[in-house]
């Protein structure tokens, strides 16, 4: 029904406009460059005949597909980033087609031989077959996210193409800045009004999520007092023995090499440190709303123990709340989950429900009165060399979308 083609073209005009975020900038967006896509979005949004299409001073663009039923269906939203990570660059994306993938290894650079194996990467053997977009392997691919902004596009396309299929009003939302964490944070959920909204991106086909890490960072300053190493009896304080007492006194196994699932953690990501002063980075996760405030006391907890040690308090620890489970914003509307999990079903994609060991944009915009579980986009690998997306998956999402679509004024039908 959609032309793999099509698809391909499509996908491979968003990659090579290069539009990765910085999370050094201050501005949204917080490159420059991402203009360059967002225009284009804007001129093709309008071309397929999508009304209300806007772009604001930060670059969000929002449009409107009509209903197309004669009695009331809440409005439906589809969101998708089009910034790429800026784990690795994304300029100069010179995409590779691979054919009815064969399972074998797949050379993306001969000079330097980088290859892209299934004995690394497991998850290409289901994809015997199928149509692969690699890279060249010296870039991303940024199927993370444009593959879901290209699901949206072409479905929003073939809905105006097909007006035998019936759907109430569906919103279009194309952000900045998801890479760095802000994909959300300016986002205008009033102007976009919809009931609810799910974000197209996930990674493997039939990926449905709307559970997520509850999130917050945690930086400790431990002081020490820095005396000529020969006169330093009973007056140097060494900053860095006291931060190893900090990190041992946490337990080494709940830490994200040693947990999966629904285990949490906290996670020690940088130490700076000299005597005069040690700075301890972390970032603490975990699903359930309990444990993750009794992660943060133990934290605090044991901050004050350690300073009790000592005349003066010589530890300070700073914890900051990133993001929240948007569980508890999807359970009291869970029909939206099931609308997507039978919209899957009918079209004959297995759905792969399961907790996100992360965040989303998504699980932001629940909290900002839009629930937004997250629906696969079909890429995998995402933010390096190995990224690839099969177009099978990416015709299976845009299918996804307006079979979600149809659904939901079937079930609003009076
Ligand atoms: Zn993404």
């Amino acid at each position: 029904m959609i032309s793999k083609e099509h698809i391909i073209n499509r996908f491979v005009s968003y990659i090579t406009i290069d539009t990765e975020s910085d999370p050094e900038s201050l501005t949204t967006p917080s490159t420059e460059k991402q203009w360059n896509l967002a225009h284009k979005l804007v001129e093709e949004l309008k071309a397929i005949g999508m009304l209300d299409v806007s772009i604001d001073d930060n670059a969000y663009i929002m449009a409107t597909l009509p209903s197309n039923v004669d009695y009331d269906v809440p409005t439906v939203g589809f969101i998708s980033h089009f910034d790429t990570s800026p784990d690795f660059t994304g300029a100069h994306i010179n995409p590779q087609i691979i054919e009815k993938y064969n399972g074998k290894d797949i050379i993306l650079n001969q000079e330097k031989n980088i290859i892209l194996s299934p004995d690394y990467f497991e998850d290409l053997l289901q994809y015997k077959g199928q149509t692969l977009i690699t890279t060249d392997g010296t870039t991303l691919l940024g199927a993370d996210d444009k593959a879901g902004i290209c699901e949206i596009i072409s479905a929003m396309e073939y809905l105006i193409n097909h007006p035998e299929i019936k759907h109430g009003t569906i919103r279009v939302g194309f952000t900045p800045d998801e890479e760095i964490g802000r994909g959300a944070h300016k986002f205008n959920v009033e102007k976009f009004g919809a009931a609810w909204a799910y974000t197209m991106d996930g990674s493997q086909i039939g990926e449905l999520e709307y559970e997520n890490f509850n999130a917050a960072s945690a930086v400790v300053k431990i002081k020490g007092r820095s005396v000529h190493p020969g006169y330093a009896k009973g007056k140097l304080v060494n900053s860095m023995y006291f931060a190893t007492e900090f990190i041992n006194s946490l337990p080494r196994l709940e830490t994200p090499e040693h947990t999966e699932e629904y285990q949490g953690f906290f996670h020690l990501h940088t130490i700076k440190g000299d005597v005069e002063e040690t700075v301890l980075q972390y970032i603490i996760r975990d699903h359930d709303k309990g444990h993750f405030e009794a992660r943060k006391e133990m934290m605090q907890k044991l901050t004050e123990e350690l300073n009790s040690q000592y005349e003066e308090d010589i530890i300070s620890i700073e914890i900051k709340d990133q993001y929240y489970n948007m569980q508890e914003k999807i359970e009291p509307v869970m029909h939206i989950v099931d609308i997507a999990e039978e919209a899957m079903k009918q079209i004959g994609i297995t759905p792969l429900i399961k907790a996100i060991r992360g965040g989303t944009d998504g699980s932001q915009l629940s909290y900002m009165g839009l629930p937004c579980p997250n629906i696969f986009a079909g890429g995998h690998n995402f933010h390096g060399r190995y990224e690839y997306v099969p177009v099978e998956s990416m015709i299976k999402a845009t299918e996804l979308i307006c079979k979600i679509a149809e659904l939901t004024a079937i079930q609003y039908k009076a």
